[in-house]
């Protein structure tokens, strides 16, 4: 099985309460690779700059992520976002982003990336988002993200871009923004009126909430002491979800659906332990496996299967 994904590749600078970094490695696609790498083949598709290093690449190397459609632009600069965090970490507050080389960007894929089974359309531009799923069409599932800057810029493309996938994960807010309905069942319903056949309202640290066209289901977040940098979370969520029905399950059916939330669920809590991808860079499957019990033990949920 393989996974392909496209999204952002940045220089992130952060600040929380509990501490900031200037221009670490970040963006949509690296939380999701990384995370993802625990379960399946996956590569990345997307530009950088040239002020993109070997030491980031190597990041994504070590974890055996494919690099080779990482597009390096001559004399461009790389993605750069800017955020801050207030006590509630829930709410990330963009100060800067700058698009650099995603802004004349036209993703060409690889046989090999094209033949991938699944295809996660991380938040970006939903124009590319929908270039790549042109060029990914063998993939049987295919998954999409964004935020609130494309529902209120990209708000047309967006909504065609989630016509042509399987599964829309989105913040729960976001998900309520993009079809101006308030209420989430109804919000996730109108999503599914689309065309997806099911959508995961993320909640930040009140973990994630699974519609289906026969079911529901919802996960708490990991119940974590220590929490630095709650950037990427949804992303390392998407990656382990996406990760787990790709590389480990051999139906997408509601089985396989609710535990892998209980895999989105943990690499999202060990990705906001620390800043950036430090964490989860230097994180093992059995750590992995561990955490997933744990959660299956404190939930006690029948439906979230060994
Ligand atoms: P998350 O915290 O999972 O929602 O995602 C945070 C990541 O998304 C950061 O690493 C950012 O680099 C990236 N990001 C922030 N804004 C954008 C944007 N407009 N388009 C694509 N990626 C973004």
């Amino acid at each position: 099985m393989s996974l392909t994904v496209v999204g952002s590749i940045a220089f992130d600078s952060v600040r929380t309460p509990f501490g900031e970094r200037e221009r670490m490695l970040g963006g949509s696609a690296v939380h999701f690779s990384l995370a993802a790498s625990f379960f399946t083949e996956v590569g990345v598709v997307g530009p950088v700059g040239e002020d993109f290093g070997a030491d980031q690449l190597a990041v994504l190397a070590e974890r055996g992520v494919r690099t080779d459609d990482i597009e390096r632009v001559a004399g461009g600069r790389t993605f750069v976002w800017r955020g801050h965090y207030e006590y509630d970490l829930n709410t990330a507050h963009t100060d800067d982003t700058q698009l650099n080389v995603f802004g004349d960007f036209a993703p060409k894929l690889s046989e090999r990336s094209r033949a991938a089974q699944m295809l996660f359309l991380a938040n970006i531009q939903p124009q590319l988002q929908r270039q790549v799923r042109a060029q990914c069409d063998g993939a049987a599932f295919a998954a999409l993200d964004s935020m609130n800057l494309w529902i209120e810029t990209a708000r047309e493309p967006l909504l065609a871009a989630i016509a042509e996938v399987d599964c829309l994960i989105l913040n729960d807010a976001e998900i309520r923004q993009l079809t101006e309905e308030p209420n989430l069942a109804r919000a996730a319903r109108a999503v599914m009126s689309l065309g997806p056949r099911a959508v995961v309202a993320k909640q930040g640290e009140y973990g994630a909430a699974l519609f289906t066209e026969r079911g529901f289901f919802a996960l708490p977040g990991f119940p974590l002491e220590d929490v630095r940098d709650p950037t990427g979370a949804g992303d390392s969520f998407a990656g382990g979800f996406l990760g787990h029905l790709d590389g480990e399950c051999d139906e997408i059916d509601e089985v396989a659906l609710r535990r892998a939330m209980g895999y989105g669920t943990v690499l999202a809590s060990f990705n906001v332990e620390e800043f950036g991808v430090e964490r989860v860079a230097r994180l093992r499957r059995e750590e992995v496996e561990d955490r997933f019990q744990a959660l299956r033990a404190m939930t006690q949920f029948e439906g979230l299967p060994a």
